[in-house]
């Protein structure tokens, strides 16, 4: 059987846009169950869209993703180099190839020459304004210019194309692996150009040659390209080389939540999610937009996330890791119809890969964020406090922002707890729970919640009424893991103080008011 290889190939245009780490990742599920190839080309042929940056970005954001390539612009490879700008004399002799056995021709029209045909095709009440079999022999090229007046242009140096001569009236047949058949008539077709006037490629010639020199076995692509696909077949068969033309798998589209449509960049920041894996400046604007990664995303749970979008195992299962994803991934599990992008559903499965990783895993993320923020933290103090968060987080940085309290003594109240519960009762079992904590020798959790008991028994006040008015005097908020552990890793000292001035001052507002 032939060896499965299959490439992601973007163009560095900007960011990469998730859908198209979903097709970086369904090409890499393929290609390792497979035992195959996975290969990373840089399709950098426009030079117009060139952005400064972007090829690196894609690079990095496939890295921290866990995508790993067998062949690329970094790793080398038997066919490199994998940079289309660097294979421009490859693309030129393929073009001449198809010069000369008849399936290209040149083309020197201006601009308003190929204006001009636009108008009369509207004019004319035609929908298709096209340079194609209808038309090419209406306009200034090497179909109509005769062989004298070709070279002495081309000798001249004037500005040419190389444009691809569709047949006429022919049925184009291919079969797409999620789509099924895909027919359609040459006549719907136009003369696409192979090669521009500044002598680089098309998309469309140089994908087609590369995917055939790089023996390529399988095109798994979004659906944005489908329209391209039976153009790739033609020239498959022009050059001769339809019996190596490799399968094609044109994935559904990424939906906005909310709606109908392709998800784009305004639907997430409009509702307020990263698009892009990773952070991103676009150089020409300045605009920052904060990736995935920046945003507290695992790359595990952003993979199982985006594989669902799409794909599914036909089991209940929903989380899965990269092992179980290579064993269990199909290409006849994917479905034609677009997936709706639910960011909550990611949230989701950074919860359940957050909960899965050790105390120690999480104190890492802790310190490193407390770091940034220049507070120290010892790490067994960070395990503790990771310990009794983890159930409680959505996002790593959570841990530091949701627990400001294990490292500063509030300064603030929460308004709405103090008006409820901060009352004489609450006061009488602070002031006594505070000093019993004084005198304790030693002080934890499970003597944390003796001596409170202690004290509301011999007042005779419920508990249960005065909890809250604790908790907010200790952290200042209203919600929280278990507050007997929260003072236990805060410690005796600042216990007694943090109550000591809280007492001081929220009684001072009820005074006041
Ligand atoms: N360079 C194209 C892109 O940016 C690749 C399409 C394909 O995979 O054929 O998406």
């Amino acid at each position: 059987m032939k060896e499965v290889r299959v490439r992601f190939a973007p163009s560095p245009t900007g960011a990469l846009h998730i859908g198209g780490v979903r097709t970086a990742l369904y090409n890499y599920l393929l290609a390792r169950q497979q035992n195959g190839k996975m290969i990373l080309r840089i399709e950098d042929t426009d030079q117009n869209r060139f952005v400064p940056g972007a090829e690196d970005y894609i690079i990095q954001s496939l890295a921290w993703a866990g995508i790993k390539m067998d062949e690329g612009v970094m790793e080398g490879g038997p066919y490199a180099p994998y940079r289309q700008s660097e294979r421009k004399g490859i693309y030129r002799q393929y073009a001449q190839q198809l010069l000369d056995s008849g399936h290209a021709y040149y083309a020197f029209d201006t601009e308003e020459e190929l204006e001009s045909l636009r108008e009369r095709q509207k004019a004319a009440g035609s929908d298709q304004q096209q340079y194609s079999a209808a038309t090419r022999l209406q306009m200034s090229n090497s179909l109509t210019l005769g062989a004298v007046e070709v070279k002495k242009r081309l000798d001249a140096g004037m500005p040419y194309v190389i444009r691809f001569k569709i047949p006429e009236n022919q049925e184009v047949h291919l079969v797409d692996l999620i789509r099924g058949d895909v027919i359609v008539s040459t006549t719907q077709l136009d003369d696409k150009v192979l090669m521009k006037s500044d002598g680089m490629p098309t998309y469309h010639l140089a994908n087609v040659v590369d995917d055939f020199l790089m023996k390529i076995s399988h095109v798994i692509r979004g659906e944005e390209w489908l329209p391209s696909a039976p153009l790739h077949v033609l020239l498959y068969r022009a050059f001769g080389w339809e019996m190596n033309m490799p399968q094609f798998a044109h994935l559904p589209l990424l939906l906005k939540p909310d709606g109908n449509g392709k998800l784009s960049k305004r639907d997430a920041d409009r509702m307020g999610f990263p698009i892009f894996p990773l952070t991103w400046k676009d150089p020409k604007t300045g605009e920052v937009s904060k990736g995935f990664r920046e945003s507290g995303y695992l790359p595990e749970a952003l993979i199982n996330f985006l594989v669902l979008l799409g794909w599914n195992p036909g089991t209940e299962q929903e989380v899965f890791s990269m092992e179980e994803l290579i064993d269990s991934f199909s290409l006849e599990r994917i479905s034609k119809s677009g997936a709706k992008f639910d960011i909550h559903k990611a949230q989701w499965f950074n919860e359940q890969y957050l909960r899965a990783k050790t105390d120690q895993e999480l104190a890492a993320y802790l310190l490193d964020g407390l770091q940034q923020g220049g507070i120290s933290c010892s790490t067994d103090k960070a395990v503790q406090i990771s310990s009794i968060m983890k159930e409680r987080i959505r996002f790593p940085q959570e841990l530091w922002e949701h627990g400001q309290y294990f490292f500063i003594a509030p300064s603030a109240y929460d308004e709405q707890v103090i008006s409820k519960k901060w009352n004489a009762d609450a006061v009488r079992v602070l002031t006594a729970f505070r000093d019993a904590v004084q005198k304790a020798e030693s002080f934890d959790a499970s003597v944390a919640k003796n001596l409170l008991e202690q004290v509301t028994t011999s007042l005779q006040i419920g508990a249960g009424k005065i909890m809250q008015a604790l908790r907010v005097s200790v952290t200042g908020v209203g919600g929280g893991p278990d507050l007997m552990m929260i003072m236990e890793i805060i410690g005796k000292e600042e216990v007694v103080s943090r109550i000591t001035y809280a007492l001081e001052h929220i009684h001072a507002n009820v005074r006041q008011s």
